[in-house]
């Protein structure tokens, strides 16, 4: 597993601390559950910044059509993109009650206008149309990246 993505100077990716650890389970892919600290984030407390952050860097939206005016090359990247969405970052419950609803809250049928946080600070993260709803939110660069495979697969 990389233990940085592809890091430049002045990315998003500049880390101040990083830790993992790989789950296998019968179901799904091995994957693993990362928790790191990124350098350049706003404070926690500046809800309005960390909220533009957030957005400017992880969606939980289906990713939108491109314009007709870009290179191939950011043609393809976005086509990789939309393809892993569609196959990898897209919520299927494996996780439902008793009463057949979704454990991760997936089953929502609400959009989210804007990012805002629950009353422990997770973010609420901003789905503005319906297919939106069960994307899992996610790093459309370390997505790209990583071309959507574990590093088992590779
Ligand atoms: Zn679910």
């Amino acid at each position: 597993m990389k233990s940085e993505s592809s890091s430049t100077k002045g990315n998003i990716y500049q880390q101040h601390f990083q830790t993992y650890s790989i789950s296998k389970y019968r179901r799904g892919l091995p994957h693993a559950h990362t928790v790191f600290q990124l350098l350049g984030v706003p404070d926690h407390k500046d809800k309005p910044n960390l909220a533009n952050w957030i957005d400017k860097y992880i969606t939980a939206e289906y990713p939108s059509a491109l314009s007709d005016s870009v290179d191939p090359v950011q043609i393809n990247r976005h086509n990789l993109y939309v393809h892993h969405v569609s196959t990898s970052m897209t919520h299927k419950c494996y996780c439902v009650t008793q009463d057949g609803k979704c454990k991760r809250g997936y089953d929502s049928l609400v959009c989210v206008p804007t990012t805002s946080f629950d009353e422990k600070g997770f973010p609420i993260y901003r789905r503005r149309k319906q297919e939106d709803l069960r994307i899992v939110p996610n790093v459309r660069e370390i997505v790209i990246d990583w071309d959507g495979k574990n590093f088992y697969s590779k």
